[in-house]
């Protein structure tokens, strides 16, 4: 209400600048630049790195393809790794071993973009020294990771850049926006002057860039400080939420949650795993249970690999991206669910299970 009666509506203005400073704070980096959305942020953050025509981008092949197209925007290719099989995470060995084959044919690869998938951080013990040693730059795509950590380290901090989302289905929401998270002030300040059209510091209008239409609105950054302000509330929830599935599940053999065993994730989407030759039914049987009931329930990301639009594109696969597309469903996962909404939601499983 403050940002409508100060009359700061758009574009730019008290409240973005109060954002950024809170939301790298809350990360830990030194600087942030919120966007219109995250996948502007991995689009300026990936040019900001050197992505271009001539260059590869390593992305995994299970994640959303905001992550993959943003590589394609820059002019730059694709390749696709594969992920492991405990958190859907890239799988690092197969990282290390894709950037020895691309370096032995010659490609130039301008960056890897690791995924924190579901909101657990990948496992940048490894993969930070194996990019390091290939002298390939790390962005990290942390839309879906806010809250999380690492060994005390939080999502979005442990690349040259990262990326959170803020849309409306994320942890937290500005209705529609994203941050780029930097601790070089440089890459920072070029993303900025990309985001804002290219726009040279004089008078007149002089541009020697293409630039973009990128940055986030003051009202929207004002929606989202309110949000911040109660994001721990809301991961506790998402926390309980995930709880009570684990508790549903303890006693159903072959059914496992994605991402479990780690409890420094932030608990955005709760993913079960299901071995049909131990539970005698499929995830699909479950989620087409759950969706006559008016419950949403939903596969995994279909991996990039198998994306009509992405058929061409390289990639170095283990089989696990197609494992959890096959056999994974994520169940309401939402901190605005009510406590009589979860209820239905257990009731209707427990109806399957027995
Ligand atoms: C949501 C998401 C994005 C895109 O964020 P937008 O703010 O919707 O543009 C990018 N990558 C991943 C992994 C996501 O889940």
């Amino acid at each position: 209400m403050a940002a409508i009666r100060s009359g700061w509506v758009a574009p730019l203005g008290p409240e973005v600048d109060a954002f950024e400073t809170e939301m790298a704070r809350r990360v830990g980096t030194r600087y942030a630049l919120a966007t219109s959305s995250g996948t502007a942020a991995l689009h300026l953050a990936l040019l900001a790195v050197g992505a271009g025509p001539g260059t590869v981008v390593v992305v995994p092949t299970l994640t959303f393809a905001a992550t993959a197209n943003a590589v394609v925007y820059t002019g730059a290719e694709p390749v696709f790794v594969d992920c492991e099989p405990a958190t859907g995470n890239i799988d690092v060995p197969l990282l290390a071993d894709l950037l020895d084959r691309l370096s032995a044919t010659g490609r130039r690869v301008a960056a890897v973009v690791p995924v924190d998938m579901f909101g657990v951080c990948a496992d940048y013990d490894a993969l930070l020294p194996v990019c390091a040693a290939a002298g390939v730059p790390v962005v990290e795509d942390a839309a879906e990771a806010l809250g999380a950590t690492r060994r005390g380290r939080s999502a979005g901090a442990f690349g040259r850049a990262g990326v959170l989302s803020f849309n409306g289905n994320k942890v937290m929401t500005t209705s529609g926006g994203g941050m780029l998270l930097s601790d070089d002030g440089e890459l920072v300040a070029r993303c900025r002057y990309l985001a804002t059209q290219a726009r040279q510091p004089v008078l007149h209008y002089e541009h020697t860039d293409i630039g973009y239409n990128y940055r986030l609105s003051n009202l929207l950054a004002a929606l989202g400080r309110a949000q911040l302000h109660r994001l721990d509330s809301m991961l506790s929830r998402r926390r309980a939420l995930r709880e009570r599935y684990t508790k549903l599940f303890a006693a159903v053999p072959g059914v496992r949650l994605l991402g479990d065993g780690d409890p420094t994730g932030n608990c955005w989407l709760t993913t079960i795993v299901v071995d049909p030759d131990r539970t005698g039914w499929t995830a699909a049987r479950l989620g087409a249970h759950l969706n006559a009931r008016d419950i949403e329930a939903r596969p995994v990301w279909k991996p990039m690999h198998l994306q009509p639009v992405y058929r061409a594109a390289d990639a170095l696969l283990n089989g696990t991206a197609e494992h959890l597309f096959d056999n994974g469903l994520t169940l309401p996962s939402g901190s605005a669910l009510g406590a009589d909404q979860v209820d239905r939601v257990t009731t209707a499983i427990e109806e399957f299970l027995g």
